[in-house]
């Protein structure tokens, strides 16, 4: 048992608390700091038990002052020397200085001078952590600091653990800095006079090897040891991920009970028609997903059905073979993408095959004209137009369709859950195939997409040539437009990627406007060039990729709105500026658009010094793998679920301690015990044991509704 009075000097007499007792009462809260907790969700005992430290000081992080060595980030404790406003010198500072037996040091603040004047008192103990740099001896710039409690550098020299506790302006400005949290905390497990019940039997515990509740969660506020915070962690994060993953079973179980209206037939003539019109063989990997698509839509079930493969193996076909199916049977097709480019560039592949069977289709964006839009609006009420192509365009109330049997959204990653739902909405419960090249790998597809089926197709088309992708050194630029010119004297035709549209005082990055102004006029002065990026005219943009693909266009110069949806094979060599700046799954699809003719195909990455190490690691990534799969695995390690997915975007709740990406192990095992308690065909899930947890879970999950998908 951890001796708590230990750990503060304070004597911690005071009244029995239970877990439902209210933060308010206990000594040294009050109302003011209580409805501070209670706006960060915390009004009980049990509610703060449940805040958890998001670091630990201990004697394995701490390094004596006279070892900091300069330009690395390092953690120490030391005693406020003294402290104060300091004029001389290049620029007005606050200075403290911080000391240890072995030596002092200089903290250095450059504003928010009367916030510090206040906060540093002599002999106050302080963990500073920062990193080091030089300026008339050693020094911290404004480090990140966190008071201790007057003994604790000794308890941590005695080989305690001290817990740091998140803090937020809000608790900061009430007194409720960590250390306050830590004297609560301490308070709290002296005087809990219960523990917290565990809804998982030793049984399931160590089936999955997870420690019991109440201990788990006393250790991870005060570890003996570093590695029995892995242990605290594995459980509580399992709970977490339990809970969450509840949401999205209990969500797929409610849909697999409903029925849509509308019904589809044995595919006939007209989808036979459609596949003999094709001027290529369908992949076996297209073939397989097409046919789990119609099973889907055969069933009396709607279908919710995410469609991963890589860039450019050949999903929108997948798709437009699905609308085809769905006009056989008298039924309406919505298909949306993200941006216009590939909006318009969907429609004009498509148009005429399916005019050639009868079907009408058309295209709404929000450059289409006000007139037209009414005119399509209408005809799509009345049940004329089979298949409406678009952008967010229709997801506008003014569309409406008499009987939209199939909603297809592609590149669905780009669009937020409201906007799937929405045009999902349009319908009576449609059947729904979202389309994605960013895979996501299996386990975060079990959490992200636990409600939906998914289909991978792993085959390209044949005939792609692998790409070679190289770094080079901003240095040799030159060269690699020289290069890049020569080329298109022998024909070939490149792309030009820039961070940025113009110039910014913000960043020292190259712009598209810039340097196609620069390089037109000069290295590419024989060759024919062209710009394109989102503050192009629509149908200036148009003309210039028509142009290109036409080959009246060598060089196109342009930002990520090419990213996606340009189809042009001869196009074999791409050129990305600042490759620094890009995100891991963002180069990739980049790289997609060559790669996709008879010549073998080129990608230079242009890379500017950088301090930062995943941009590094990522350019790394990039040019050693050109499987999508592993890309979007790296990136997901490298940047975290709510970067690559937009946390807010993809309706994923932030975890408290659960980490989708690293604990994927832990994803699969609270899969595991959910299906159990789901599958009602197994008698497993009679269990009484079984029962209970399900029965928890209902409970604390009551108000709770997860949204994920759109479906
Ligand atoms: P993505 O999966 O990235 O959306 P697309 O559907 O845009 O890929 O297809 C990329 C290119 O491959 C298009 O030009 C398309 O016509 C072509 N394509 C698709 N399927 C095949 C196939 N089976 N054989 C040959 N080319 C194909
Ligand atoms: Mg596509």
């Amino acid at each position: 048992m951890i001796d708590y009075t230990a750990i503060t000097a304070q004597s911690m007499a005071m009244a029995e608390l239970k877990l439902d007792s209210p933060l308010q009462f206990i000594k040294g809260v009050g109302p003011r700091k209580a409805e501070v907790l209670a706006s960060h969700g915390m009004t009980t005992v049990r509610d703060l038990l449940f805040y958890f430290p998001r670091g630990y000081l201990d004697r394995t992080t701490i390094l004596p002052i006279k070892d900091l060595r300069v330009d690395e980030i390092a953690t120490f404790i030391g005693k406020v020397r003294a402290h104060g406003q300091l004029y001389g010198g290049k620029r007005r500072r606050y200075e403290a200085i911080l000391g240890d037996e072995t030596g002092d040091i200089q903290l250095v603040f450059f504003d928010g001078a009367q916030y510090w004047k206040n906060f540093f008192k002599k002999n106050m103990i302080l963990a500073a952590t920062g990193r080091v740099s030089y300026y008339h001896g050693k020094q911290l710039i404004h480090p990140d600091l966190e008071r201790l409690e007057d003994d604790s550098d000794k308890l941590i020299h005695s080989g305690r653990i001290i817990p740091v506790y998140p803090q937020t302006a809000e608790l900061n400005q009430v007194g409720l800095s960590s250390k306050a949290i830590r004297y609560l905390t301490n308070l709290i497990f002296a005087n809990l006079t219960e523990k917290l019940a565990d809804f998982l039997p030793e049984e399931i515990r160590s089936q999955f090897d997870l420690m019991e509740i109440f201990p788990a969660i006393e250790k991870i506020h005060y570890p003996d040891d570093r590695q029995a915070i892995d242990f605290c962690r594995k459980r509580l994060a399992f709970d977490e991920l339990l809970t969450f993953q509840y949401l999205v079973f209990r969500r797929k179980e409610r849909k697999s009970k409903i029925r849509k209206e509308h019904n589809f037939e044995k595919p006939g003539k007209l989808t036979e028609k459609f596949y003999s019109s094709l001027p290529f063989e369908l992949t076996s990997g297209q073939t397989e997903v097409i046919s789990e698509i119609f099973s889907d839509l055969q069933s009396k079930q709607p279908m919710s059905r995410l469609l991963q493969g890589d860039v450019g193996c050949g999903k929108t076909v997948v798709a437009v073979v699905s609308a085809v199916y769905a006009a056989e049977n008298k039924l309406q097709t919505a298909f949306m993408a993200p941006t216009e480019i590939l909006a318009e560039q969907h429609f004009s592949n498509w148009q005429e095959n399916l005019r050639n069977l009868g079907i009408s289709a058309a295209l709404v964006t929000s450059t289409t004209k006000d007139a037209e839009k009414k005119e399509i609006a209408a005809k799509c009420a009345e049940g004329s137009i089979r298949v409406l192509f678009g952008t967010h365009a229709l997801i506008y109330d003014y569309i409406e369709f008499s009987r939209l049997g199939l909603a297809i959204i592609d590149e669905q990653h780009r669009f937020g859950v409201e906007q799937r739902s929405k045009l999902y909405a349009k319908g009576n419960n449609p059947d729904l195939l979202l389309m994605t090249a960013t895979p996501i790998p299996r386990t975060l597809a079990l959490t992200l997409y636990g409600d939906l089926e998914i289909s991978t197709i792993s085959t390209m088309p044949p005939g792609r040539k692998p790409i070679r992708t190289v770094q080079r050194e901003s240095t040799s630029r030159d060269k690699v437009y020289e290069y890049v010119r020569d080329e298109v004297k022998k024909g070939g035709q490149a792309y030009i990627i820039y961070p940025l549209i113009e110039r910014s005082d913000k960043m020292e990055l190259r712009s598209v406007e810039e340097s196609f102004k620069e390089l037109a006029a000069d290295v590419f002065s024989d060759c024919r060039t062209a710009i394109v990026h989102g503050r192009v005219k629509p149908a200036t943009r148009e003309k210039t990729l028509k142009q290109f693909k036409n080959g009246k266009i060598d060089i196109l110069f342009a930002t990520t709105v090419i990213e996606v949806g340009i189809d042009n094979p001869n196009a074999s060599i791409m050129i990305i500026e600042h490759a620094e700046r890009f995100g891991l799954s963002q180069l990739h699809q980049l790289r997609g658009r060559v790669g996709r003719g008879q010549k073998e195909s080129i990608v230079v990455a242009i890379v500017y010094p950088t301090t930062s190490d995943i941009s590094g690691k990522r350019l790394e990534y990039f040019v050693s793998t050109s499987d999508g799969f592993k890309i979007s695995e790296a990136d997901l390690d490298l940047r975290g679920p709510g970067e690559v997915f937009g946390t807010r975007q993809s309706g994923l709740p932030e975890f408290r301690i659960a980490n989708i990406a690293r604990d994927q192990k832990l994803i699969e095992m609270s899969s595991k015990l959910l299906s159990r308690l789901f599958d009602t065909k197994n008698k497993l899930s009679k269990d009484n044991d079984y029962i209970n947890i399900k029965n928890h879970l209902e409970e604390i999950s009551q108000t709770k509704e997860i949204h994920l998908t759109g479906g």
